[in-house]
């Protein structure tokens, strides 16, 4: 309804539609939210300690709600456990049903810090070898799945410990075969088990962290927890990249993972779950984009509690403007296959010193398919060290090369090729271990490089270093400036096309383009914004 017709609505009708009228206008993002759910939810989590700081009294909760309604959640996760703390029944179940009566899917949520015996590795995570330990673990699910019917366990179910008990159970097992052997076993006899016991309709989620390179070395099992879990979660909390304290990660990742995991989840594949730490209003709404244009069902606001302090205000309210956005985005991406270069990563695999590789390479504008597996019928691919996991890897890269696939590999790669290949379709990229460095090529150096591993897909682009490339099915194309200057960059297609602007993020974002024949010239695209173009 427009200002215009709504006013003489009100003229004719009275005070009542006023009163309804004003009332839809003050949530407009909850409307289109509960409109759009099919297409993308947006979701937040409660933690035990918000449970119990902000949800225990019914004016919290009206907070909470108003929050929530604002920027668009309509699923909300009430935590039972953090911490060391058990929040309440009492608290958890009355904020359950006073969300649900206010139209809000809910679902509960664990996060297994502090919960018995330490581990000598990492603070805050425990020895699951310890039985005690296992018991605990086992009596926090069964609380929690007789209160919910789904719980997301969040990404602190791992374990590094290597005390004595652990040494002397693990045998002659590398740690990383015990850790991931003992993280599924725990899963199935202490989680899984024990909670449907308690509750034959829960749906339990693994939510993996966002530090894909090292899942095994701690217990994260993608292939085996996959199957046993009902449903998986991913973290695309890649913060500021520039921000030293907060691992220095690529936005690329989030898209990385996002869809890497997603591959190996189908169906099971939820969302994406990204937090407000160590960013600002422009890198915090990269993690929205990065999570929606993977291809996410659901973007959960990691948490409450973080969002109403420290940049979490700034940062919300930015983002609040980009949710219509982001509902489009995520119409544009749903179901369709990706084009472009495989960039298989097989589970379990070791990274050696290229970790996160894929992530520096996706930020190149080369346009990547993560995947799980090395498959020879592809158009182009990448191949870092983590290929040396697939025992046939000569076999399929000899198969690939014999087949005029262009494939790029990593120089740590390259080394341990035997025997050293030799074939004008293969490229070197040089790493030297750091993938970071891969930020300093230019423009001039990427070209060689993009021309080759393009040229099968019928198409070139030119850009500046940290502008990323996504072909989305057949007819969509989105072009992302993640730096902070304005840059050009130009799209070239073997047919003519005629292109539309379907998108541009942030909505003061601008990307003038022009177009003639097969060729897209973008004149100018404003620092870190996203355009979707449909042809
Ligand atoms: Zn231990």
């Amino acid at each position: 309804m427009n200002q215009l017709n709504s006013a003489k609505c009100v003229a004719v009708i009275g005070p009542l539609v006023s009163l309804l009228v004003v009332t839809a206008r003050a949530q407009p993002l909850w409307e289109l939210a509960k409109e759009d759910k099919g297409t993308l939810v947006i979701s937040t989590l409660f933690p035990a300690q918000d449970v119990r700081d902000r949800l225990s009294t019914d004016k919290g909760i009206d907070d909470a709600i108003d929050w929530c309604k604002k920027t668009g959640v309509t699923h909300a996760f009430i935590e039972s456990f953090r911490d060391g703390y058990t929040a309440q029944r009492r608290a958890l179940e009355h904020a359950r049903d006073r969300f649900r009566a206010a139209g809000f899917d809910v679902s509960g949520c664990v996060t297994t810090t502090k919960v018995g015996k330490d581990s000598t590795g990492w603070k805050s995570i425990a020895c699951y070898t310890d039985e005690p330990t296992q018991k605990r673990v086992q009596e926090i699910f069964e609380y929690t799945a007789s209160m919910f019917d789904e719980i997301m366990i969040d990404d602190f179910w791992f374990t590094d410990c290597e005390c004595a008990e652990c040494r002397k159970a693990r045998g002659d097992q590398s740690w990383s075969q015990y850790h991931c052997d003992l993280m599924v076993r725990v899963s199935r006899d202490r989680v899984l088990k024990p909670a449907r016991a308690v509750n034959p309709n829960v749906k339990i989620i693994i939510k993996y962290p966002q530090w894909y390179s090292a899942f095994h070395e701690r217990g994260y099992d993608v292939v085996r927890e996959t199957a046993d879990f009902d449903r998986i979660w991913v973290g695309t909390e890649t913060r500021d990249p520039d921000n030293g304290r907060w691992g220095r990660k690529m936005q690329y990742e989030a898209y990385y993972i996002m869809r890497w995991l997603g591959k190996i989840g189908g169906a099971k594949c939820g969302g994406g779950w990204f937090d407000p730490f160590g960013t600002h209003e422009d890198t915090y709404v990269e993690q929205a984009r990065q999570t929606v244009l993977a291809d996410a069902k659901e973007m959960l606001l990691f948490c409450y509690g973080a969002l109403l302090r420290d940049t979490g205000p700034a940062n919300v309210a930015k983002l609040r403007t980009e949710i219509p956005g982001l509902f489009k985005l995520a119409a544009l991406v749903r179901d369709k296959p990706l084009r472009g270069i495989a960039a298989p990563k097989p589970p379990n695999s070791d990274a050696h010193n290229e970790q996160y590789v894929y992530d520096f390479v996706g930020m190149l504008g080369l346009p990547l398919v993560p995947t799980d597996e090395i498959r020879t019928n592809v158009k182009a691919a990448f191949l870092p060290v983590q290929a040396l996991k697939d025992p046939r890897l000569n076999d399929k890269l000899a198969v690939m090369l014999k087949a005029g696939t262009p494939v790029l590999v990593t120089d740590g790669l390259a080394a341990k090729l035997a025997p050293a290949v030799d074939d004008k379709n293969l490229l070197v990229l040089n790493v030297g271990g750091q993938p970071r460095n891969l930020l300093n090529l230019t423009r001039q150096d990427l070209k060689p490089i993009r021309d080759k591993l393009l040229a099968p897909l019928g198409i070139q682009f030119d850009a500046p270093n940290k502008v990323a490339l996504y072909l989305i099915g057949d007819h969509c194309v989105v072009v992302e400036n993640f730096n902070d200057e304005a840059i050009t960059a130009s799209l070239e297609f073997s047919q003519p096309i005629e292109a539309n602007k379907a998108l541009v993020l942030p909505v003061d974002g601008q990307a003038e383009f022009s177009f003639t024949s097969g060729k897209i010239d973008f004149t100018r695209i404003t620092p870190r914004t996203l355009v979707a173009l449909t042809y």
